[in-house]
């Protein structure tokens, strides 16, 4: 083990680094400035606490947030790590007892807010400390806050490069989960930054599994179903108002389950005595508005809710992105309709500024080509950060999973798209289904509507299966839709075809109707349990909770989750078993090895249980179970079975399959190239690869034409790819 992960188990409990730790690590470690941009819960603030331990003198860390500030110091006390912070909201006693310990070298991290920085006596302070105890190192957290291009600029943040300038030799490292081109150049060059290393992350989250559901009458009772079914996990659900907020927290209440609401027209104390509920796993359920999330660092949300449609794309990216910063499963679900869909429209609507309008109407475009999408959800968020998702299927998403069936629905659409022109292109889609299934209405009667032969032709289906119809076409482009007041549906050339008989209109079959789609088949964060186990992890987090309220930390600061899976399924007595444990480092071993050590030993003899477990059977993080579920289909292929075969055997999706194999190429396992693909059709792709470069396929795909389809193309880009690799290795 070399001193960097000795270091890392020892301080943290951690066996090995996140991708991109130890890249950045490494070079400010040498004393170079640094940039990470990586999305939440990349694991950045370990980036510089770990540097922080390893450097000698003072680590100075800039967050904009007092609620962050007093986390970190938390988390980083409980693992023993001499840590705090000096704010406005201190007494003045309390800051000069801290500011003292500081400057005689009895602090390793100092965290500030912004606006303290440029004060005389912070500088004083600084200065004191470099010429004493020395300093380490000026990280800064959040660093997009600098730049007005960002979604929360922070004039105080521009303060942190003349702060740089005074400490010209101390090393600076920028951190943030967002940041697009112009807010990172911006951040470089307005702290100063000199040659900085920079690490730019993936921003995909493996863990989180996306899914997109219809929203309509039923909702509110399968949100309920869904939070019944994962009994005391912490799940936000996001409402667009603050009334909506009220009325399901309300709802949710009144059917028992424990649930807050939180939103900025609450009396302050109350709302913070909410969050604080949440956060110390008081009540597992909080209803929020968007207000929420800004510097809540819960490590253990396993599932964010949009139960309203959000307003844009790189919005939805962070509040989901809330869920899963453990690196466990978690779920992001949003609730789409139309509906909804109106309603910002309505809101953009009535907006002044032409651009603002301009920009929503793009950014609501997206969300709905993101809901509406029959491709992978993942691959569609990565590509809204301009980062291209390198497998055709992530197998962790709704389309990925349960891909839609379609079905000819030519007979059906032929009666809607009559209907429409019929009635003159004028009607809206729950009027012209209303013709069809022969409703009395008093508009009908008033528009003699009932007297069209289209009326009543449409009995046969449920008033929604015809909106599913209306909408399918609609997203087709089928159907054209008028902007006014009420969206106003017109026919398209490809509509008389189908009207004529001349084209066929092929649908997604309609969600609900896949029995899959409901539910995720296991309680994500609970997956790898068995009933035993499950019970000992339930026990655990109790005396959590009673450790972490006798001490005032929230129950993560103690273990995370993980650490109690492992302990559960480990079930470990001595002190080498315990210190094995993930998340247990030195100091959470002399503070907690007696405490669940014995109480694992007084459970498991209480319910006859074994103790002391190979830890093989430990949970992994979510990447490693992938990897283990590609060899598998690796190894029955290798062994000569087919796709289909193996598609059957093991439950999964040929386009799965595909993925796994990609992965075992990837990585330098032998796979029979002939047996995927015959070899003229091998080649007649690479040429055109070849011709066109390796950057999309897309364009492959086009020159290409129908006959061939993306998986094929992956699979020889990554032959190709991994061909030039062995070349470029024997070269060497
Ligand atoms: P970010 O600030 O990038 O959102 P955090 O620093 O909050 O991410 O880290 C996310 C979670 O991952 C935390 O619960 C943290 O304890 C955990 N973590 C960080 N580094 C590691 C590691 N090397 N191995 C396992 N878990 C880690
Ligand atoms: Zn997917």
């Amino acid at each position: 083990m070399d001193e960097l992960t000795a270091a890392l188990k020892a301080h943290f409990g951690y066996e090995a680094f996140l991708p991109g730790q130890r890249e950045v690590i490494a070079p400010v470690l040498a004393g170079r400035d640094a940039f990470a941009l990586m999305p939440t819960g990349g694991g950045k603030s370990l980036i510089y606490q770990l540097a922080a331990l390893m450097r000698p003198g003072l680590t100075v860390v800039v967050s904009p947030l007092i609620a962050l500030m007093q986390d970190q110091v938390d988390r980083l006390q409980a693992n023993g790590i001499a840590a705090t912070f000096v704010n406005s909201a201190l007494s003045g006693d309390e800051r000069t007892r801290r500011e003292r310990a500081a400057l005689e070298g009895r602090v390793k991290l100092l965290y500030l807010a912004p606006e303290r920085l440029l004060t005389g006596s912070i500088i004083g302070l600084l200065e004191r400390i470099q010429a004493s105890a020395g300093l380490a190192l000026l990280a800064v957290d959040e660093a997009h806050c600098i730049s007005e291009w960002g979604h929360d600029f922070r004039p105080e943040y521009r303060q942190i490069g003349e702060l740089r300038e005074r400490f010209a030799q101390v090393p600076l490292l920028a951190l943030t989960a967002t940041a697009t081109t112009r807010v990172r150049g911006d951040i470089v060059t307005q702290l100063h930054l000199r040659d900085p290393f920079i690490h730019v992350a993936s921003f995909d989250r493996p863990n989180l599994r996306y899914d997109v559901r219809p929203k309509d009458k039923h909702t509110y009772g399968a949100l309920r179903s869904y939070i019944r079914a994962h009994p005391d996990q912490s799940i936000i659900v996001y409402c667009h108002s603050r009334k909506t907020v009220d009325d399901v927290a309300a709802s949710l209440a009144d059917d028992g389950i424990r649930a807050l609401p939180y939103h900025a027209g609450m009396e302050a104390d109350q709302r913070a005595a909410n969050q604080r509920r949440f956060i110390q796993d008081d009540v597992p359920v909080l209803v929020a508005t968007i207000a929420f999330g800004m510097g809540i660092a819960k490590p253990d949300v396993r599932a964010v809710i949009h139960y309203d449609l959000p307003r844009n794309l790189e919005g939805y990216y962070q509040e989901s992105g809330r869920a899963g910063r453990d690196g466990q499963p978690a779920d992001c679900i949003l609730y789409f309709s139309f509906g909804d869909k109106a309603k910002i429209e309505y809101l953009i609507n009535e907006k002044t500024d032409e651009q603002e309008q301009q920009v929503a109407r793009r950014q609501l475009a997206q969300v709905i080509g993101y809901t509406q999408g029959q491709g992978c959800r993942r691959r569609a968020l990565l590509a809204y950060f301009g980062e291209e998702y390198p497998q055709p299927d992530c197998g962790n998403c709704d389309n990925c999973l349960h891909p839609a069936a379609r079905e000819d629905r030519t007979t059906e659409a032929q009666k809607l798209l009559s209907c429409i022109g019929r009635t003159g292109e004028r009607f809206g889609l729950r009027h012209l289904v209303a013709i069809l299934r022969g409703v009395q209405t008093q508009k009908i009667r008033d528009l003699r509507h009932d007297q069209l032969t289209v009326y009543g032709v449409g009995k046969d289906l449920s008033e929604d299966e015809w909106l599913h119809i209306g909408r399918a076409l609609i997203e087709q482009g089928i159907i054209h839709t008028a902007e006014g007041e009420l969206p106003i549906l017109m026919l398209t050339p490809a509509a008389w075809q189908i009207i004529r008989g001349q084209a066929r209109a092929v649908l997604p079959a309609r969600p609900a109707q896949l029995p899959a789609r409901g539910e995720p088949a296991t309680a994500p964060g609970a997956a790898t349990l068995d009933d035993a186990s499950a019970g000992l992890f339930q026990y655990l987090r109790d005396l959590r909770k009673r450790l972490a309220d006798e001490q005032g930390v929230p129950p993560y600061v103690i273990f995370a989750d993980a650490a109690l899976r492992a302990m559960a399924l480990q079930r470990p007595q001595t002190r080498e078993q315990f210190a094995a444990v993930p998340g247990v480092g030195q100091r959470k071993l002399e503070s907690f090895y007696t405490t669940f050590t014995d109480a694992i030993r007084a459970y498991c003899t209480q319910h006859d249980l074994p103790l002391e477990l190979a830890p093989d059977s430990a949970p992994r993080r979510p990447e490693r179970d992938r990897t283990a579920t590609h060899l598998l289909t690796w190894d029955l292929f290798e062994q000569g079975k087919s796709l289909d075969e193996i598609a059957a055997a093991r439950g999964l999706r040929p386009t799965t399959l595909r993925t796994h194999l990609i992965q075992a190429i990837r990585e330098g396992r032998h796979v029979d190239r002939d047996r995927l693909l015959p070899p003229q059709r091998y080649a007649a792709i690479a040429a055109v690869i070849r011709r066109l470069g390796f950057e999309t396929m897309a364009p492959v795909k086009e020159a290409l034409g129908d006959g061939y389809d993306f998986d094929e193309i992956f699979f020889v880009k990554t032959f190709m790819l991994h061909d030039i690799q062995m070349e470029l290795q024997t070269d060497a």
